[in-house]
């Protein structure tokens, strides 16, 4: 469960080429980080993966499955957004189990995951409350918790910390690190920040203009990076 093979993977937006046949495996339990400046195709190319984006060129496997051209409910993943998209109307518990109750799941099953993923994510107290009572952290954890319920294969994560303060990135960093201990689940989570990269990933892929600049763990490039480009980007000593 929760293997992902990338085979050169292209993204056309009409004549402008954004991904530009990326091959990538991915192994179950892994947390991969996407990596690179603002509009190299993190975005587009994890949007591709969730199904969020049509792929141009090239195949998208799951657990041995070719699920290219599959609708996003039929890839089992969840995705998480920066912006947290709740419902402004509904509760906590609500939104954590909207999901589940428009797919018909009985209502003490929704209830059960629902206080499960509250569990996880210290949001029990909060349960009752409608989101604009809670923090930005908070508001996060609920989005998060949103997808914990629906028991994806792999979660994707879109720069989901990067509305957060300083203070509060820093926790909710180990908080998903934390998050990928106790559920082992594949996770991809993009970020344009190489701290938040490091610390996260198994390994990190980085990305150049739609290609694969390097992909290793962070030690590695680190210690090795490729070129120019992935030194500066990592941090590496000159
Ligand atoms: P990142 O997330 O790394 O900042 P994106 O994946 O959002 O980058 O964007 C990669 C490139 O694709 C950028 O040049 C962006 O302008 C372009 N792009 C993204 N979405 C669209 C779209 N719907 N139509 C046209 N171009 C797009
Ligand atoms: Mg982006």
């Amino acid at each position: 469960m929760g293997a992902i093979r990338l085979d050169r993977l292209e993204k056309w937006f009409e004549a402008l080429q954004v991904i530009k046949g990326i091959d990538l495996e991915i192994e179950d339990g892994e947390f991969i980080v996407f990596v690179g400046p603002s509009g190299c195709g993190k975005s587009t190319l994890l949007r591709m993966i969730g199904g969020l984006e049509e792929i141009s060129r090239g195949k998208l496997v799951i657990d041995g499955r070719d699920v290219t051209s599959d609708p996003p409910s039929k890839r089992g993943l969840s995705m998480v957004f920066q912006s947290y998209a709740l419902y402004p109307h509904m509760s906590v518990r609500e939104n954590m189990g909207f999901s589940l109750k428009t797919a018909g799941a009985p209502k003490s099953e929704i209830t059960e995951k629902v206080d499960d993923a509250a569990r996880i994510l210290k949001l029990g107290d909060y349960l009752d409350r409608r989101p604009k009572a809670l923090s930005g952290g908070q508001r996060q954890r609920v989005a998060i918790g949103r997808s914990i319920v629906r028991d994806p294969t792999a979660f994707l994560f879109d720069e989901p910390l990067s509305n957060l303060d300083a203070a509060l990135r820093v926790e909710m960093r180990y908080e998903i690190a934390k998050l990928h201990q106790t559920l082992g689940r594949t996770m991809i989570y993009v970020t344009h920040d190489q701290v938040e990269a490091m610390t996260l990933a198994d390994r990190i892929v980085v990305l150049e203009f739609g290609t694969i600049a390097q992909v290793g763990t962070p030690r590695e490039l680190y210690e090795r990076p490729a070129n120019l480009f992935v030194a500066e980007f990592i941090g590496s000593p000159a």
